[in-house]
């Protein structure tokens, strides 16, 4: 099948019906406007609407257009940095916390989506991290363990002669099994999301663009092109597509593009082969590839970030392609049907980040891990705007870092992307070359 006639949309769209019918302007005063209609802003919608207060969320695109319907639906405990880095930093205490909070987003977005009876192809399929060079097994395997005796994270080591009961290929050098690590259908997820707002009360209005935000006596003065909308208090939850509209925020998170493939329907035997057990799967590369079979168990979805600088979803799409083929051989003959990217919000320290600035209530920088910990972390911040003491989490209050010179535009992602994907193609095939 030539590129061309890949469909440049998510996946996840073709399998969610018709946006229900929204207002087409805002309401000229509300008690609580959020900006954002993706997980993190609709989250936070359905707990301050709950809590009695009039909401409003505005996205500048339709609803669900970032990252929050064009993700590959994997859910981890989110917190990048190990426990000892962050002992370095902020002391054991607040490190544990920091910790905790990636464990206590994956148990509420279990908990959440069966209180609320959400259908959106929730599964607790576990993960199977893989080792691309036999250096990297030996570390995850001594570093799982480390996880289950100072965390209680629910982990275990598999050897590359048992791989294949985790996945179909001989790629890696084994690997580990997050056994609580889950997935769900990202698309079907955000529309039940907007579902409750809406049934909550919450009004969403999209293609309504706020250009700016001022002080208005006790409250905010929030310019849309859609209107003026006047607002007691304001959440921003743009993550991967902040903007001069918060400066503060904008200098503090790394824009960057992610891309995912779809395969065409494969038959059942093939998705048997390579995803056994289900499970969702990453690897030990610096520039992570992220892939799993889709919730109908027809299809292939391969992540990652391929090129240097950002490129279009065509082009993204055919160097996943190779990268996939490496992995799976048994796909080399296989068509692609989808290609799409989004832009995810990486911070300087990889922790996401939520507190109040300039009397901003705000919640970001997943990291590129963020199905579980936006959503959480946007019911924290809805949690605060009510005044409840639940909202406060370990992450508030911790230094948002920027640097120098740091506008927005990360100028020097191409350098560092190309040099760690060049040394992770390096160390792969060496790696395969000694077996
Ligand atoms: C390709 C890809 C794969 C990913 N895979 C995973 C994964 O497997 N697991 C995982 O945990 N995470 C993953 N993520 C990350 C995850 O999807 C995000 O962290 C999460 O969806 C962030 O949600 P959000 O609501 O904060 O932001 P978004 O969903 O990005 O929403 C932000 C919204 O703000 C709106 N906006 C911006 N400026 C304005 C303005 N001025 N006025 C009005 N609206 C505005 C935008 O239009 C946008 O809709 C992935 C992301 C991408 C792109």
């Amino acid at each position: 099948m030539p590129l061309s006639s890949i469909r440049q949309t998510p996946f996840w769209h073709d399998q969610v019906g018709a946006m229900p019918t929204l207002p087409d302007r805002p309401s000229a005063k509300v008690d609580v406007l959020i900006v954002g209609a993706g997980y993190t802003g609709l989250s936070a919608a359905l707990t301050t609407a709950r809590g009695g207060r009039s909401t409003l969320v505005v996205d500048a695109e339709d609803p669900g257009y970032g990252c929050s319907s064009r993700n590959g639906g994997q859910i981890s405990t989110s917190v990048k940095p190990s426990l000892e880095k962050l002992t370095a930093k902020f002391g054991l205490e607040r490190a544990r916390g920091i910790r905790a909070e990636g464990a206590n987003a994956l148990r509420w977005i279990g908990e959440f989506v069966s209180r609320e009876g959400l259908d959106c192809d929730f599964r607790r399929v576990g993960r199977f991290h893989a080792a691309h060079t036999p250096g990297h097994y030996e570390d995850l395997a001594r570093d799982a363990e480390k996880l289950r005796q100072q965390e209680g994270i629910e982990s275990f080591a598999v050897p590359r002669s048992e791989q294949r009961r985790q996945l179909g290929t001989d790629a890696y050098f084994g690997g580990v099994v997050f056994s609580a690590h889950c997935s769900l259908h990202p698309g079907k997820f955000h529309r039940e999301l907007l579902r409750l707002a809406i049934g909550a009360g919450v009004e969403v209005v999209g293609q309504c663009r706020v250009g700016a935000i001022t002080r208005s006596g006790t409250g905010f003065r929030v310019e849309t092109v859609k209107g003026v909308v006047e607002a007691r208090d304001v959440i921003v939850a743009t993550n991967g597509y902040t903007t001069a509209l918060t400066p503060w925020l904008q200098r503090r998170v790394i824009p960057i593009g992610s891309y995912i493939i779809a395969t065409e329907e494969l038959p059942e035997a093939t998705i048997d082969e390579l995803f056994p057990g289900d499970r969702i799967a990453s690897d030990t590369c610096k520039v992570v590839y992220y892939y799993r079979a889709s919730p109908d168990r027809r299809r292939v979805l391969f992540g990652g970030r391929v090129s240097a600088s950002e490129t279009t979803a065509l082009a993204g799409a055919a160097r996943l392609r190779q990268d996939m083929c490496r992995i799976f051989p048994q796909l080399e003959n296989v068509a692609l049907s989808h290609a799409w990217s989004g832009t995810v919000a990486y911070s300087f320290d990889e922790l996401a980040h939520t507190g109040v600035q300039d009397g901003i209530h705000f919640a970001m920088g997943y990291c590129g891990s963020g199905v579980s910990m936006a959503p959480y972390l946007g019911m924290r911040a809805g949690q605060k705007v009510l005044g409840l003491a639940e909202g406060q989490t370990a992450l508030d209050g911790l230094p948002f870092p920027t640097r120098p010179l740091y506008r927005g535009k990360p100028w020097f992602l191409p350098a560092a992307v190309a040099w760690y994907r060049w040394k992770d193609q390096r160390q792969f095939r060496k790696a395969l070359r000694m077996t």
